[in-house]
């Protein structure tokens, strides 16, 4: 179902990405291609787009959420893999054999490490982690590092922060575990106008419910082309008329948007105010580097350095809450930005 709210699985329930599709199913089948990397702002469908693919090819897989993981550490992580790798499709008994031999530990826990390589290089999953820059700082770089640079497993990451992904990649920084690893990159975008309406139309036939076009033009003027966003207040119609779900999905969304920008705030207590200053700054209007200072420094009456202000921007930036496109920086999410509008915070 189109307004079904977990990550789509199959292709019949994932709208309109073909392209995005497509690119991910030739990266997966070029023998070259050995990391993709897929990015993209919270809630574009970066998930779905793994699935949904992972799904559909006929190669053996494992997937992990960063966000599923106990702790986020290496340990961790590498616990997840070897519990998942006995659930792989198509996996000889031979292997499976091994894999319970070794939990049971009858292999000493030494050897948990090495049996663990030896899978992988026999197996050959795609290693598919899902927000993988969450685990930036935990080592797990370097872990995907030796399996790029020693078995034939693809990799692919999603990630909704940019900035940390690529600080998890190592760009830019020659000493880091995955610097200078040729990849991929799929990057996953808001709908336009046009297919955000289509895929409202298609989710409301799909449910067998009507949507008027006042109500249609009312929905993608609030949500804009987030999928999820959409996927959310269509969700909520099937419960109730269109109107009264626009209105809880925008609340919901906010809340839930502003939750996200809180976590990020709680980090950076000392410089807080100054970020919000200049999200809500950015709320109101988009604007140029220069005009945004001015107006932050007039909201909070003091000096801020160039070098500083560029760094909260950078923060923000690499969080993805907000934009820059050609020198002007805004907020990319209605909902976050109704958030700091109307004081919807929780
Ligand atoms: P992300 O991983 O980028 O945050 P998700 O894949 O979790 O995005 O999608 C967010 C929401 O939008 C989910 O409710 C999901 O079901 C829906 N969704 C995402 N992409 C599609 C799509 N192509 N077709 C239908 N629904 C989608
Ligand atoms: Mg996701």
């Amino acid at each position: 179902m189109l307004f079904d709210l977990k990550p789509k699985e199959k292709p019949s329930d994932f709208f309109n990405y073909q392209e995005e599709l497509r690119l991910l199913g030739s990266y997966l089948k070029d023998p070259q291609t050995r990391l993709i990397i897929l990015r993209g702002l919270r809630r574009t469908g970066k998930s779905s787009l793994l699935r949904v693919t992972l799904n559909k090819s006929a190669s053996k897989y494992i997937l992990i959420d960063a966000r599923e993981l106990a702790t986020l550490s290496r340990r961790s992580f590498e616990s997840k893999l070897f519990e998942k790798l006995k659930s792989v499709k198509g996996l000889p008994a031979a292997l499976l054999d091994r894999i319970e031999s070794v939990e049971a530990g009858v292999r000493i826990s030494v050897k948990r490490e090495e049996s663990l390589w030896e899978l992988l290089r026999e197996t050959k999953p795609i290693l598919a982690i899902d927000e993988a820059q969450m685990l930036r700082g935990t080592g797990v770089d370097a872990f995907l590092a030796a399996v790029f640079d020693n078995t034939d497993c693809k990799i692919i990451l999603t990630g909704s922060e940019v900035g940390v992904l690529d600080s998890f990649l190592g760009k830019d920084d020659p000493k880091a575990p995955l610097f200078g690893r040729m990849y991929k990159e799929i990057k996953t975008h808001p709908l336009a106008r046009e297919k955000s309406r289509a895929f409202l139309i298609s989710g409301f036939r799909e449910a067998g419910k009507r949507i008027s076009e006042e109500e249609l033009d009312a929905a993608i003027g609030e949500l804009d082309g987030i999928i999820g966003w959409l996927t959310m207040f269509g969700n909520l119609a099937l419960s109730t008329k269109p109107s009264t779900a626009l209105q809880r999905a925008a609340k919901q969304g906010a809340l839930l948007a502003y939750s996200e920008l809180r976590s990020f705030l709680d980090g950076r207590a000392q410089a807080k105010g100054r970020y919000l200053a200049l999200v809500r700054i950015l709320a109101h209007k988009s604007m140029r580097w220069s005009e945004l200072k001015r107006a932050v420094q007039i909201e909070l009456r003091e000096e801020i350095s160039d070098s500083q202000f560029t760094n909260y921007l950078h923060s923000l930036l690499d969080y993805g809450f907000i934009v820059e496109k050609e020198g002007i920086y805004e907020l990319p999410d209605p909902l976050l930005k109704k958030a700091l509008l109307e004081e919807i915070t929780g």
